[in-house]
């Protein structure tokens, strides 16, 4: 089994090195046995094909670079909604998380969303800065992180990845922070997500393999003792 992995737009969404991300999930997979193959697409590239893609990934980027990667990311709107409708795996972090949405709306303009989830983003007054802990119902181990961002995004009815246990979250009020929605995992929680939390990875990937393959019987387990140590550390210096 090979597993194919679409990380679009790292020429300008790769805010604190969001990409590392790729990284650990091939490694991840590689460690099990499982060939990864990562096809990446710029802004200079015309186009990309999802049509036997597992796992689509998009990084943060400050608002000047999310309107140009809008304009790009637009003409794939209705073959990523198919995608997402589908099953296909998508991570979207930050940046990246607010263009799944309707809009997101700066102070002076309106950044065209990909509508592919009912959730939107308004820029606040101050930015939401820091360390990051949740509680997640998709994984056993807390979710740890660090996010920085402008926009507030407003999740509706959906599923949140995880409740905020230290940190500010979506919208800085609700608790909420993230959306989970089929196989798609978005959320504010920037640079290396998935090494700080491999369970994360580990969900992620498995839902990806599970739609090739539905008899999948999971992956089998890494020693991770040293990331676990590392996350256990966060959650415990955030403790309230
Ligand atoms: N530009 C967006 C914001 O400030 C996203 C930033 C990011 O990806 N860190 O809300």
């Amino acid at each position: 089994m090979k597993i194919k992995i679409l990380h679009l737009y790292p020429d300008l969404l790769n805010l604190y090195g969001d990409k590392g991300n790729i990284e650990c999930m091939r490694k991840r997979l590689m460690w099990r046995g499982i060939d990864a193959e990562v096809l990446t697409y710029t802004c200079e590239d015309t186009g990309f094909d999802l049509s036997d893609a597992d796992i689509v990934f998009m990084g943060g980027g400050s608002d000047r670079e999310q309107k140009i990667v809008c304009h790009r990311l637009l003409e794939h709107k209705d073959a990523l909604g198919s995608y997402v409708e589908d099953g296909g795996t998508l991570v979207a972090v930050c940046g990246g998380y607010q263009l799944l949405g309707k809009y997101y709306k700066l102070e002076d303009e309106t950044i065209k969303g990909l509508d592919i989830l009912d959730i939107y983003t308004e820029q606040g007054k101050k930015r939401l800065i820091g360390n990051i802990v949740l509680q997640s119902d998709f994984i056993k181990e807390k979710i740890v992180g660090f996010e920085n961002h402008g926009g507030r995004t407003y999740i509706g009815d959906y599923t949140p990845l995880g409740r905020v246990v230290y940190g500010y979250g979506n919208d800085e009020k609700s608790g909420a922070e993230g959306v989970v929605y089929k196989n798609v995992v978005a959320t504010y929680l920037h640079g290396p997500l998935l090494p700080k939390n491999p369970a994360l990875c580990d969900y992620i990937l498995t839902n990806a393999i599970k739609r090739k393959n539905p008899n999948f019987e999971g992956l089998s387990p890494l020693d991770d003792t040293l990331e676990k140590t590392a996350n256990e550390y966060i959650v415990n210096r955030f403790k309230k």
